[in-house]
């Protein structure tokens, strides 16, 4: 790159990329970026409003009008967010910010139990919640698996409509996918924060949720489908919490669904993912069972000295507040840029 004339900062940050790829291939693969990219630290670029400014080489530049609505403008320009990094694709923008929040103590916390198709909400508030959204999710990624079929076996002969098709449709499943969970998840984190709920999800292995019930799909199709979803669905809960200095824990999955949260004694089960406590005489949803037992869950305590950490089910929840002080928290803002020709490269002489 440097004999390119490029600017040194992409040689560091081209190396830091292939090293994170490096790491995160598994063993015997060969490591692949799948799509290319451009990663800049704060120090790199500058960004006034919507312009941002990138070295190419000493002195030389591009200026990239970015395209932002009210939501990502308000990022921007609020002076209390730090920026990070800039990650450049080639029609997106994203920008990292990072806040102090400070993590508040809970009065309380919420046990979050994510299934494949409902999210169940349990808090020490005594609210109980149920959100389906996982299940629509998962109704539209099997519909437009069929679409994306149909479109594979209807146009063998002309692969270019067939490509525009695959990609409008991609666009509108990612679009209707992604802004369900969002909405879901921002939902959940908002009644947390209102109630002054710590947030507890069940660490998972993967393992487990693999081989659940399959009717119909494809075990791989569903496997691969459940674990984004998870994964999304965990992470999105994730940085929405901590971006609020709510402190997020993850506990054991194990026994979860095993035993009464009223008084712990052995379940039985019953159909249709119904569970039975003799000793209480009631019949339990299993999901409203998990998420109050994740919601029981012993974690770390906020301050050591204020008593130890009782970790009864083998909880090994990270702790989020261990410093109790402020902490820097992450978040990306997705940018459209604006027609990928309209980038001017500009010339600056000093
Ligand atoms: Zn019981």
């Amino acid at each position: 790159m440097m004999r390119h004339g490029l600017h040194s900062h992409y040689v560091l940050s081209a190396c830091e990329v292939a090293y994170s790829a490096y790491k995160n291939s598994r063993a015997g693969t060969t490591p692949r970026v799948r799509r290319a990219f451009l990663k800049l630290d704060n120090q790199t670029y500058q960004l006034n409003r919507l312009l941002l400014r990138i070295p190419i080489a000493p002195r030389r530049f591009i200026f990239l009008v970015l395209q932002g609505a009210a939501y990502q403008v308000s990022y921007i320009e609020d002076p209390s967010l730090k920026r990070g990094s800039v990650t450049i694709t080639e029609n997106t923008v994203s920008l990292a910010f990072t806040r102090q929040t400070p993590v508040f103590e809970p009065t309380g916390s919420m046990g979050i139990d994510v299934n494949e198709r409902n999210v169940t909400v349990s808090g020490t508030d005594g609210s109980s919640s149920r959100f389906i959204e996982p299940g629509e999710v998962a109704d539209i990624k099997v519909r437009y698996r069929e679409i994306r079929a149909k479109i594979a076996s209807g146009s063998r002969q002309d692969n270019r409509i067939a490509k525009r098709l695959f990609a409008r449709y991609g666009r509108r499943e990612k679009n209707r996918t992604r802004q369900r969970l969002h909405k879901m998840t921002k939902q959940i984190v908002n009644h947390a924060k209102e109630n002054d709920l710590g947030v507890k999800m069940e660490k998972l292995t993967g393992i487990r949720r693999l081989y659940r019930r399959h009717n119909g799909q494809s075990a791989s199709f569903r496997g691969r489908m459940n674990t984004w979803m998870f994964g999304e669905i965990q992470r999105q809960i994730e940085y929405k919490s901590k971006w609020e200095g709510i402190p997020c824990w993850f506990v054991n999955p194990r026994g979860t669904s095993r035993n009464c949260p009223d008084c712990g004694s052995r379940v039985a089960p019953l159909p249709e993912r119904k569970l039975y406590c003799a000793k209480c005489d009631i019949t339990w949803d299993r999901d409203v069972l998990a998420s109050r037992n994740i919601m029981a869950c012993a974690v770390p305590q906020a301050r050591p000295s204020r008593g130890s950490y009782e970790g009864e089910r083998g909880d090994d929840g990270s702790n989020p507040g261990a410093d109790g002080g402020k902490q820097a928290r992450r978040l990306t803002a997705i940018v459209k840029s604006a027609e990928p020709n309209s980038a001017s490269e500009c010339q600056r002489r000093k």
